[in-house]
């Protein structure tokens, strides 16, 4: 999972993607994926064009330009690029500078480009509106023509109460001026575009490009699919998709535990119970003049476990230069909050400040003990008071 603003989204690889493409009727080259060099050689192998394309598949775009997307001109030169590319460390500039390790490859039949053009759905939060974005330039320059020559992208807003209208696509593909020969495979193929964006709960659907071949066939030759995490409940097959392998180590064990943990960058942890509250107190945090590591929301119904697994998630971050609690128990005893916390801290070698602030049900208890557990803490009384020590602490 990744933040998106105020949402999370799920993110899935262009096979995945591709897969759902062919529900969807929107055509795609043949292919299937592979996890080693022999796996690519036998996919090459049942395909019918001699060229084709390796592909690595990693959870980001800007692949072709980094060396991630390869032509073998004949089928047996598949296997030398497929051993080339897997276990390589990718670097686009959607990856951030550590890049990402290669670890399965899609393999494609070659396709003849006469034309690349550049589609995406995108869910506008703003307007409650699906916004279609669609250009003639598309490729691997997309981000530089959305810069530097903006009007060369079409813009169209659907209603999701009316839906998209095949009149709407062909308006845009006039806009283009789109070969009159693909006009009618561009409209079905955007309103297939929709019905998945619109069924399957997603947030943005990119194809970049989206080829026009030179017998005028349209196909989707990259797929790059984000789900709304919120919509994932009521789509199994959609979560079932979801690569552990592409995601934080530290969100993945969060998830198990049933706490909502995403890492951010500043150097204060902070363990709050309830989204508002995690919500203020990395808001206080930075008014105090410090800056959050994470939002952690351990639940309303924390278990003592839960509390230990959440204050070692935190401390496994080299980030962490500090540990701010801030737990308000309501249903959850803060006796249990304080417990948790002595238990972790016992366990995990804890050589960074920690600031404990508890209100609610049993909070006078809970402060005794965390004052007689030895351990080396300061217990704070507000929120205000909380920040402000951490942030004292973290600088010292
Ligand atoms: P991205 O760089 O991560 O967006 O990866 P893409 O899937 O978009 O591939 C990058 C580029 O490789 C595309 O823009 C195409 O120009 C090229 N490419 C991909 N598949 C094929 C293919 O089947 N045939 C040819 N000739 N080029 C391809
Ligand atoms: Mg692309």
């Amino acid at each position: 999972m990744t933040r998106k603003g105020e949402i999370l989204i799920m993110n899935i690889h262009e096979y995945q993607a591709k897969a759902l493409f062919s529900q969807y009727k929107i055509p795609v080259p043949r292919g299937g994926v592979a996890f080693s060099a022999e796996e690519a050689a036998t996919v090459a192998d049942g395909l019918d064009s001699p060229v084709c394309v390796v592909k690595a598949q990693i959870h980001a775009g800007g692949r072709g330009k980094a060396g991630g997307v390869k032509l073998a001109k004949k089928k047996e030169d598949v296997s030398d690029i497929a051993k080339e590319l897997l276990g390589k460390i990718l670097v686009t500039h959607q990856t951030g500078p550590e890049g990402k390790e290669v670890k399965k490859l899609l393999i494609e039949e070659g396709v003849d480009i006469a034309k690349e053009l550049y589609v995406s759905w995108v869910a506008d939060r703003g307007t409650g509106t699906v916004v279609l974005i669609a250009s003639t330039e598309g490729g691997m320059d997309i981000e530089e023509v959305a810069e530097k020559s903006p009007e060369k992208l079409v813009k169209l807003s659907v209603d999701p109460i009316f839906g998209y209208q095949p009149y709407q696509g062909r308006s845009v593909a006039f806009k283009l001026a789109l070969p009159k020969e693909v006009i009618g495979q561009w409209a079905a193929l955007l309103g297939n575009l929709y019905r998945f964006f619109v069924e399957k709960g997603a947030t943005q659907i990119e194809v970049n490009p989206l080829i026009i071949t030179r017998q005028n066939a349209l196909i989707a030759i990259d797929a790059k699919v984000n789900f709304d995490d919120t919509t994932l409940f009521r789509n199994g097959d959609i979560r079932n998709l979801r690569d552990l392998d592409e995601e934080d180590p530290l969100e993945t064990r969060a998830t198990e535990h049933g706490l909502n943990y995403i890492k951010l960058d500043g150097q204060i942890g902070c363990m709050v119970n309830g989204a508002g509250l995690a919500m203020s107190t990395m808001d206080v945090i930075q008014l105090a003049g410090g800056a959050p590591a994470n939002f952690l929301d351990v639940g309303g119904g924390a278990s003592e476990e839960t509390v230990k697994q959440a204050f070692q998630i935190l401390l496994s971050d080299p980030n962490v230069k500090g540990v701010f609690v801030n737990i308000f128990g309501g249903i959850v005893r803060c006796g249990r909050i304080a417990g948790g916390i002595i238990n972790a801290a016992k366990e995990t070698s804890l050589n960074v400040p920690l600031v404990v602030r508890l209100e609610g049900t049993h909070a006078k208890e809970a402060k005794e003990m965390l004052n007689e557990s030895g351990l080396n803490l300061i217990v704070a009384d507000t929120l205000w008071d909380g920040a402000q020590k951490i942030v004292a602490a973290v600088k010292k």
